[in-house]
């Protein structure tokens, strides 16, 4: 005989307000055991304890009692302004709680679509797209500060805008190089990826100097097939080209060789899932796969999920519908 659950009598005569409150008191609770936080407000505590004034930067502030989701309020003492843990960053003014961004941001780690995620978490579609759109904006210039050194292996790959903003069926011409964007791919011996738009067909020598120089570092070896279109970024970083070896014995060189490729294709099957994005927001699927691809890298020293929310906090971000 199934053993009765002590609360369901209870649960059951609750009436829908107080149904609602036990929901996310529960939600809370699992997602506090879960993650290590259950409120914005404790997220804030760990992650963001010592805001400094957005309007002035001034460090000195004093705490100015607490907003009504319990995130800590401060007033700067330099310039008198007033704000909370979450001014400036993408959770301001959020009206929903932590534990439905702790299942957004769960979701947005396997990249599944849109509705999906409406779904899942019980939000609009809009919401859901703004939401996307705020992680991000966290992400904005995160690949500018990516630096690759020593052995780095280069490589490109394409996709079809038509492809990718109407999807499969959709009457498109063929072969018409100026409709395939190209994407470069780079990854060193360390295991540090990059990935950039780098304009339409083929590119250039010069237009992959644009694309990479400032992700390399000076001296380092750019191993690739395509010498001739990769010398002005050897130049830039005073660095040495080596072709690609097919027989050798080192694994490492041959597990880099294999990473590069696998990061193409990996690649367009990632943007394959967001068909019907609008293309001016490619360098921003790129960035957050770039920014995945290092969490979860370091996963076992740092749990997922605690660290992206982490990063949401640390960056000062704003989102902004681009047109
Ligand atoms: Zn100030």
């Amino acid at each position: 005989m199934p053993r009765e659950n002590p609360f369901a009598g209870m649960v059951a005569g609750m009436s829908p307000d107080e149904f609602s409150l036990l929901s996310s008191a529960v939600a809370e609770r699992r997602c506090r055991e879960e993650v290590g936080f259950g409120t914005f407000a404790e997220a804030a505590e760990l992650y963001r304890p010592h805001p400094p004034c957005p309007s002035c930067g001034c460090g000195s502030t004093w705490k100015d009692g607490r907003e009504e989701n319990g995130t800590r309020r401060y007033r700067c003492g330099a310039c008198g302004r007033r704000y909370n843990s979450l001014t400036g960053t993408v959770l301001e003014h959020s009206k929903s709680d932590m534990p439905t961004w702790v299942d957004f941001v769960r979701l947005m780690r396997f990249n599944v679509p849109l509705d999906a995620i409406a779904e899942a978490c019980r939000v609009t579609h809009q919401t859901a797209w703004e939401w996307r759109h705020r992680l991000f904006a966290t992400v904005d210039g995160y690949q500018d500060r990516l630096v690759l050194r020593d052995r780095v292996w280069l490589d490109e790959t394409y996709v079809t805008d038509t492809d990718l903003t109407h999807g499969y069926g959709e009457a498109r011409k063929r072969g018409l190089s100026k409709q395939k964007l190209c994407i470069v791919v780079a990854i060193d011996v360390h295991k540090n990826p990059v990935a950039k738009v780098c304009g339409h067909g083929k590119p250039s020598s010069r237009r992959i100097r644009d694309a990479l120089a400032g992700n390399v570092a000076e001296g380092s070896t750019i191993v690739g097939d395509r010498e001739r279109a990769h010398n002005a970024l050897v130049r830039a970083v005073r660095g040495t080209h080596e072709a690609y070896k097919a027989d050798t014995r080192d694994p490492v060189y041959l597990e880099r060789v294999a990473l590069v490729n696998n990061l193409c294709s990996w690649l367009k099957r990632y943007l394959w899932r967001f068909t019907g994005m609008d293309m001016k927001y490619i360098q921003s699927y790129l960035n957050w796969y770039v920014y995945l691809f290092r969490v979860k890298q370091a996963s076992e020293r740092w749990p997922e999920i605690a660290r992206v929310v982490r990063h949401l906090l640390m960056a000062e971000a704003h989102f902004r519908s681009k047109t």
